[in-house]
């Protein structure tokens, strides 16, 4: 991780958008309307967004030309096949589902395969994934090694899933485990790669117990960048080849297109089981639209067939994870406790570390958000308690996750490196003065997903 300069970017600007500039006393007036939720803060009002990198990322010339010729038939439109040939080219799988967006993907394949009872492993489940399990009645389980949660060990494939565990789970729950998810690359984890070692024993276990194999692959191409990086046999394949081989382990994957799909809206399902297919396209048109666009424009589907051919070339994959690279190490030569090592998309703070007085029921990675945007107009998202606490018995006590972050998300092809010195220099100040910084409460909530839109207040 050596850089003689900051990384430059591989594109230059053709277009330009203001960025909000704000005083910090507007800013304590717009946290307090917005109830402590960074989620609640109009977007004009932030200085440097980096709440997600989902949806969030800036088009080609060639995605914005694209969308011309979007056909926006309603059923068999080219833009679909087009999609459709782009997506099985990358991924292999015989059937391609449009939704608009991730979660689409994932509720209709959870009515369609689990019922009220089941356990969902994974190797962390992402927040929304969680959700669509839990109103189902069903148990999400995380199964990732239990390495992953020691956040300043340095290993390549920190996201694997743990093989010893998922056959532990199969052997005490046979019978009510529909499918088995493995999230590449693990966002809830810190962003971390699987290794295709890992994705083939997990495979070959799956097939051992007749399980099928569903990717959570929203960031597949971040993820085979990592095995091109770091796994022994890979550095002389292409991205293409490296993604191909991981998804002939699996019977399908669902996909948010607002991440490698370098789209700003979209998503899809794309399986191998025919009858299992039927029956999704079946939900599907009852909620999202036709089989053939999904809830989505022909522009859209446009958009992120392009933007999927272009999250394969190395040379932007290189420059996007060196930008978080580049963020991490202006942090970490600051002192700032950060997780390691860094991942694809996001660095992540360690709340727990950089706000040492701040117990957990007072959420310090809460207090973190609040405090970055109050200082410096950026806006970052809490990946802790708030998201991730389990009650347990009536309205009772919070079990909080092991790992209490921010993420700081990285939006595709948006910022530039100094836009990244200057989120560097005001979290390195505001840790200088962490001991103002206060704990929060919540006033108001609601499960699941509480942290879109809770509310709180300072303690
Ligand atoms: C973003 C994301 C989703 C959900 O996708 P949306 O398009 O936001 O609905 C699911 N899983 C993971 C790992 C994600 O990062």
């Amino acid at each position: 991780m050596k850089f003689k300069c900051s990384p430059m970017e591989p594109y230059r600007i053709k277009m330009v958008e203001p960025i909000g500039q704000t005083t910090r006393r507007e800013r304590e007036k717009i946290l307090e309307e917005a109830g402590y939720n960074v989620f609640a803060i109009p977007a004009e009002k932030v200085t440097i967004d980096l709440l997600t990198d989902s949806g969030t990322g800036a088009m080609s010339q060639d995605q914005w030309a694209s969308l011309l010729k979007g056909d926006e038939s309603y059923a068999g439109a080219r833009s679909f096949y087009r999609f459709e040939a782009t997506i099985k080219k990358i991924f292999g799988f015989r059937h391609v589902i449009p939704t608009h967006q991730g979660r689409a993907a994932e509720r209709i394949l959870f009515e369609a395969m689990i019922k009220k009872g089941d356990f969902v492993p994974n190797n962390i489940h992402f927040d929304t994934t969680m959700a669509n399990i839990l109103v189902r009645q069903a148990h999400p389980v995380n199964l990732v090694i239990d390495e992953a949660y020691d956040p300043k060990l340095e290993i390549p494939f920190k996201g694997n899933m743990d093989p010893e565990k998922l056959e532990k789970l199969y052997h005490q729950k046979k019978g009510h485990i529909p499918l088995v998810m493995i999230t590449i690359t693990n966002n809830s984890g810190g962003g971390q790669p699987v290794s295709m070692a890992n994705i083939r024993e997990i495979s070959h276990l799956c097939r051992r117990f007749k399980l099928p194999l569903f990717f959570d692959a929203c960031r597949f191409a971040e993820n085979a960048f990592f095995i091109k990086e770091r796994e022994k046999g890979y550095e002389g394949k292409s991205i293409l080849e490296i993604c191909r081989e991981m998804f002939s382990l699996a019977d399908g994957a669902l996909v948010s297109a607002k991440k490698d799909g370098l789209a700003n809206i979209g998503g899809f399902i794309t399986l191998n089981d025919d009858s299992l297919a039927e029956k999704l396209k079946h939900l599907l048109i009852i909620s999202e639209g036709f089989p053939t666009y999904g809830g989505l424009a022909g522009r859209d589907l446009e958009a992120i067939s392009r933007g999927l051919e272009e999250v394969l070339d190395e040379s932007y994959l290189r420059h996007r994870i060196n930008q978080v690279r580049y963020l991490a190490k202006l942090l970490e030569e600051g002192g700032i406790p950060i997780f390691k090592p860094i991942g694809g998309h996001a660095v992540y703070l360690l709340a727990d570390e950089f706000l040492p007085h701040i117990p957990r029921e007072q959420y310090p990675a809460w207090a973190l958000t609040v405090a970055l945007y109050r200082e410096a107009g950026i806006r970052a998202v809490e990946v802790g308690g708030v998201m991730f606490a389990q009650k347990k018995g009536r309205g009772g006590k919070e079990i909080f996750p092991p790992l209490e972050m921010v993420r700081l998300a990285i939006p595709r092809r948006v910022y530039t490196a100094s836009h990244l010195e200057y989120v560097a220099q005001s979290i390195i100040e505001l840790f200088k003065n962490r001991q103002k910084i206060r704990g929060l409460k919540i006033v108001s909530s609601r499960d699941p997903l509480r942290h879109f839109t809770a509310r709180f207040e300072p303690v």
